[in-house]
Order: structure tokens, then C-alpha cells, then sequence
């Protein structure tokens, strides 16, 4: 089949069973439940009052009030490996090259939103550090550990970058000060360059300007969700949380006028409702201010209000990442693409040859996220397998092999004559980070 134009329509949109995307009447989050008061703002924890003890491995159980920011952190599974505080391996890859951090306090995040583990309506059956989130554990490390490994390891470091991820608190517009200050105290921002992804809910544009003068490099804002409508219903006034686009964008202009041209960008979740016309429309917005999108897919997350949702299906997700990788690096607009009837891709804009070329590449599929020191288009946050199982991977987090492409290919429905039929892998659980 021709890459560049499809000669078949694509289906019809055929409701969940059979559908090859996540329609907006079918991804309807659940309504939170009420907390019992005795589970209400960490109260379990702050009752026990145990005293931190070094590193936190989620489910240990040590309910330790004062393991909080800014003298705790948590931190990725596979930042924890790859720093060497705590055991494990990872399905394909060895490291994992964006340092993560999570601002941590016994409350928890004060937000619901529907799709995150972190989610507030969860106090009722785990207490915060123990909360999945994309996927994963997140350990408590104390700060100062962390930034005594980083800095014994100087140029050796496997870290390409470093994040802060900020949450819904009233503390963590100043601990997130802080912690930035600590590390660019002793780490030099041009070996462990550091992103910021920001809360907007509880900034103004000072703070904006505080983080840039501390010496962060890029500043995101996670709008999470593509469109108006999908965005306070996942994460406002639907799940009863204090999210509001509007707040989110004025952040995103300030972060636009302070860090400046590529320094600044958002998080987008493809398949929790909108098309892919809606989508791609975003990202064209944020390439015309001078920003880049950094885009996740669908997963339906344990324990969260959409964890009985279906994730998103490969199809949809890969035209929609090929279509972004086109229009944040190689000058394709999103007015060049055509869609059908229900906002999908039908045609990406590029004679087939030069599509071809995109496709085999490889890089179209990765994670995304802020650079590392490889390429402006090959992120530092590889985080593996954040948004979907390594069995059947959505964001590659390591270069895509020529089995990868196939399946790739497979699923754009775009495969070369004779081409053989890559299967999903056969893991087992435990190998999935
Ligand atoms: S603000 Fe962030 S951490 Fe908090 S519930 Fe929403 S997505 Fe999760």
C-alpha cells in the first residue's frame, strides 16, 4: 500500500468493540467516591508518625509523615535503577537517561484527575507513596542522595536531564524552589540540564521567572488533555478537581515569553476522546508559538477513574504520532494533512518516498519529551514503557529495530508486500518494569 495516501477507506468508527480509536462518548470517566474522613489528607500516616528511614520502596509500609519534599523526592522505577538505588532490570534497555523526580508529601496530590494514580480520590486505599503512577512505583529517595550520586559521577553520569514534576499542593511551588536550588548548587546545568513540569494550577508568572533565574532550562506545562471539553472532564469540574484550561494556557504563554523559542512545551494524552484532527491541531498551536508537544498514549491506569477504559488503539496512535513527528521536526502543517469524516489521517502531506524515509527512521515512534545530548529529536526522557506494556509498545525508548518497524508498519497500516506478521511479545509480568 501507498504511504502516502491510503487506497481503501479507513473503517468506520464502530463503537468500542472493533473501533480503531477511542471516541469521546465511549472514554466517560467514573465519579469519584467520597474519602472516609480517617483516610483524609494522609491522616493514616501522620497518625503512625514513623520516622523516615533512607529509601522508600512503595508497599514497605513505613508510614512516615516526614518523608516529604523538599527533603524527599520519589522518583521512576527506572531512575531508581539506573542511580543505583534499588535493584531491577528493564525489558530492552539499560538505562534510562531523564532523571524524574515527583514532589512527595503524605497528603498526596490534592487533584483528581481521572486518568493519574496519583489521583486524590485513591486516599482511600493507598497511602501516597505506595500509588502506581504511569504504570509504575515511584521510591522516596531523600534529595540529598540523589544529588551526592549525581555529582561523584560528574561527566559519567548516565543522565541526559533532569525533571522536577511538581503536583497539586499548596507546598510545592516553594519546594520545587528548592529542590531546583539545591541541585544547580552543585550540579552543573550544562552536564544534567533540568526541565520543569509544572503545576499552573497553583502559579503565577513570578514563579515562572523564579525557576528560569534558578537555572532550569526548559519549562513544561502538562495540559494532558486536547481539547476544552475533554480537559474539564478529566481533569476540572467532572472529577471534582481545580484544574481549568484557561489557567493552563496563560502559564504556557508566560513559559512562551520567559524560557523562550524550543524551551518550553506540553504534555498531551492521545485517545482519551478527542480526533486526531483535534490533536494534531494542538500540536501545529504549539509549534506556531515556538514550542514543541511531548505526547503520551492512553493507558488505561490501576486504580485511576478511567482504569476500566479501553487503552488506545495502535492504529490511531501511530498515525497520530507520525503526524506530530512530521509537524514538530520536519515543517509539515497540519493543514498539508487530510482527514476523513471522523478527524483520522488519511494523508500525511509527504510525497511517499520522504514518508518512507520518516517511517524506517524509527524516531517518530520514541518517547517524547525534552531533548537529551543525542538530538534535538531523540528525547533524554526515555522512561520505558510508561504508556503501554513492553509486550506491545506504543513509545519506544530505545531506537526501533527492523522487527519494531515492521510491527510499526503493521499497525499504520502501511506494511511492504511479503513483509512477515510481527506478533505481540509473550512476557511475563514481571519483566515489565
Ligand atoms: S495534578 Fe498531576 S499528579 Fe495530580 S492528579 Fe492531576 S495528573 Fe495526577
Amino acid at each position: 500500500m501507498s504511504c502516502l495516501k491510503r487506497e481503501t477507506a479507513l473503517p468506520s468508527p464502530a463503537g468500542s468493540d472493533g473501533r480503531d480509536f477511542n471516541a469521546f462518548d465511549v472514554m466517560q470517566p467514573r465519579i469519584p467516591t467520597a474519602t472516609p474522613a480517617e483516610a483524609k489528607n494522609g491522616a493514616r500516616v501522620k497518625a503512625a508518625n514513623v520516622p523516615p528511614e533512607g529509601v522508600y520502596l512503595p508497599n514497605n509500609n513505613r508510614l512516615a509523615p516526614h518523608m516529604r519534599s523538599p527533603e524527599y523526592v520519589q522518583m521512576s522505577t527506572a531512575a531508581a535503577i539506573t542511580l543505583g538505588v534499588m535493584p531491577g532490570k528493564m525489558h530492552r534497555c539499560g538505562c534510562t537517561r531523564c532523571l524524574n523526580l515527583l514532589l512527595t508529601y503524605p497528603e498526596g496530590c490534592r487533584a483528581n484527575c481521572a486518568y493519574c494514580g496519583l489521583a486524590r480520590h485513591r486516599e482511600a486505599d493507598r497511602d501516597y507513596a505506595d500509588r502506581n503512577f504511569i504504570r509504575v512505583d515511584w521510591p522516596a529517595v531523600p534529595m540529598d542522595e540523589i544529588i551526592e550520586i549525581v555529582a561523584r559521577d560528574g561527566e559519567k553520569t548516565p543522565f541526559h536531564r533532569m525533571c522536577i514534576s511538581m503536583i497539586t499542593h499548596p507546598r510545592s511551588d516553594d519546594d520545587t524552589v528548592t529542590v531546583l536550588g539545591k541541585w544547580t548548587s552543585r550540579i552543573d546545568p550544562a552536564t544534567v540540564p533540568v526541565s520543569i513540569l509544572s503545576n499552573p494550577t497553583t502559579m503565577q508568572r513570578k514563579d515562572v521567572s523564579t525557576l528560569r533565574d534558578l537555572g532550569a532550562d526548559i519549562f513544561t506545562v502538562a495540559l494532558d488533555a486536547a481539547t476544552p471539553e475533554i480537559f474539564d472532564r478529566t481533569r476540572g469540574k467532572g472529577v471534582d478537581s481545580p484544574h481549568s484550561w484557561k489557567k493552563y494556557w496563560e502559564i504556557l504563554e508566560d513559559a512562551r515569553d520567559i524560557f523562550g523559542t524550543q524551551k518550553f512545551g506540553a504534555h498531551i494524552i492521545v485517545g482519551m476522546g478527542e480526533t486526531e484532527h483535534d490533536v494534531l491541531t494542538l500540536v501545529q498551536r504549539l509549534v506556531d508559538m515556538g514550542g514543541h508537544s511531548h505526547m503520551f498514549c492512553f493507558f488505561p491506569e490501576k486504580g485511576s477513574l478511567m482504569d476500566h477504559l479501553p487503552a488506545t488503539p495502535r492504529d490511531q496512535w501511530r498515525r497520530v504520532q507520525l503526524a506530530r513527528y512530521l509537524i514538530d521536526y520536519a515543517g509539515v502543517r497540519v493543514e498539508q494533512m487530510t482527514f476523513d469524516d471522523a478527524g483520522r489521517v488519511t494523508d500525511f502531506g509527504l510525497p511517499p518516498g520522504e514518508l518512507d524515509g520518516v517511517i524506517d527512521k524509527g524516531l517518530a515512534f520514541r518517547t517524547s519529551g525534552c531533548p537529551g545530548k543525542v538530538a534535538e529529536d531523540i528525547s533524554a526522557c526515555d522512561r520505558p514503557y510508561g504508556d503501554s506494556p513492553p509486550s506491545n509498545i506504543a513509545s519506544y525508548p530505545f531506537q526501533p529495530q527492523a522487527v519494531d518497524i515492521r510491527k510499526i508498519r503493521q499497525q499504520l497500516d502501511m506494511e511492504r508486500p511479503g513483509e512477515a506478521f510481527v506478533e505481540d511479545e509473550d512476557l511475563e509480568p514481571e519483566n515489565w518494569n
